[in-house]
């Protein structure tokens, strides 16, 4: 096969980490038959070298500025599928990404799987997995037509280790389209401590803590712990009680930490789509039947308010 093209982004000049979890999930299109990674950057030879030394083996940049909008990145980006004979292409689930991918189908008369969980090359042909129908079965989806374009959901693939050993090659592209949209200003959301996404410890509340202040009582036992984010249900979420920005699910952040302690969550298809991935899943819950006590390695059925003011001073014992 003529191989894959992934579409990587420049974030405060450094290339995102959702690009190396794309060449993450290119190489291993690779090992299946899928031919040659390429990448493609708004960004300069230092991105390009990040991108070769994470799996790229030949990568196209442009001097648009990496902030572009999809529709100037559009002509430059065409320039690259058609110079490198990808007929797969993969693109982040990120704001470019919604974008782009829907742009470069319609142009190319072809499909896009948004928000793609797994991809895999069958007969030949890419075969992408995506939720569907809220988070209760999933959809595969393949192409007819090339190119076959997938958007990948955040930590849906692992990204490999730098080897700042590999070589590639790095070619320049300097078609830039037209913006008919005019970004007046951008707003950074704000966040203290560790991103919920990097955490190795997620401490996630749902609607059985009650109210609000169960969630203050979880941001105590995070700070007992190290490195651990606190993170909700859609449903606490909803209710007010926490930040939508720390929702984990089908239509939250998906997370994959070593340990994910789940309070009074009961475990919902749509809330496991975003912490299935945890490599220990721990629940404390009333209902010894929740969903998620059965998912769990290790489970208490009590009442929160007994067991997590115990977890704290017993953490703190240990120092
Ligand atoms: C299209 C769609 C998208 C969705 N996306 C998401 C999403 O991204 N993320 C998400 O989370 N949900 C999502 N949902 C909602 C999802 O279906 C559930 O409604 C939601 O996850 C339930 O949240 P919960 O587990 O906090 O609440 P509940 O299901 O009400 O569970 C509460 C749990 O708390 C336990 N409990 C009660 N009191 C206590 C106590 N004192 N101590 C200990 N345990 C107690 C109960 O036994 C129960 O297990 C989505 C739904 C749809 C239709």
């Amino acid at each position: 096969m003529p191989g894959t093209l992934v579409i990587a982004e420049v974030i405060d000049g450094s290339v995102s980490p959702a690009s190396f979890e794309l060449l993450g999930a290119a190489r291993k299109l690779a090992d299946e038959g899928a031919g040659p990674v390429a990448a493609f950057v708004a960004g300069g030879d230092a991105q390009a070298q990040e991108l070769i030394a994470h799996g790229a083996d030949t990568v196209y940049t442009s001097s648009a500025d990496p902030s572009s909008l999809a529709e100037v990145l559009l002509p430059a980006v065409d320039a690259a599928i058609e110079q490198s004979g990808a007929t797969i292409v993969l693109i982040a689930q990120s704001s470019l990404g919604r974008d782009l991918g829907p742009l470069l189908a319609f142009k190319h008369n072809t499909g896009v799987a948004m928000d793609s969980t797994e991809v895999k090359v069958e007969n030949g042909r890419l075969r992408a997995t995506r939720s569907a129908y809220g988070g209760n079965a999933r959809a595969e989806h393949t192409w007819k037509s090339d190119p076959q374009i997938a958007t990948l959901k955040a930590k849906s693939h692992d990204p490999l280790e730098a080897d700042s050993s590999r070589s590639g090659d790095i070619k320049a592209i300097d078609a830039v389209g037209e913006a008919r949209i005019r970004v007046l200003s951008t707003e950074k959301a704000e966040s203290t401590g560790i991103r919920l996404e990097d955490a190795p410890i997620v401490v996630a509340g749902g609607r059985g803590l009650g109210d609000a202040s169960g969630f203050e009582l979880l941001e105590q036992l995070a700070g007992t712990l190290p490195s651990a984010a606190v993170a909700a249900s859609r449903a606490a979420c909803d209710l007010g009680w926490f930040p939508p920005a720390l929702q984990v699910g089908l239509t939250g952040k998906t997370v994959s930490p070593n340990v994910y302690i789940a309070v009074a969550i009961s475990g919902a298809s749509q809330h496991m789509a975003g912490m299935a991935g945890s490599k220990n899943v721990v629940s404390i819950n009333k209902d010894a039947d929740a969903n998620m006590v059965k998912v769990s390695k290790f489970a208490v059925i009590e009442d929160y308010k007994k067991i997590i003011p115990a977890l704290i001073e017993e953490i703190k014992k240990l120092g």
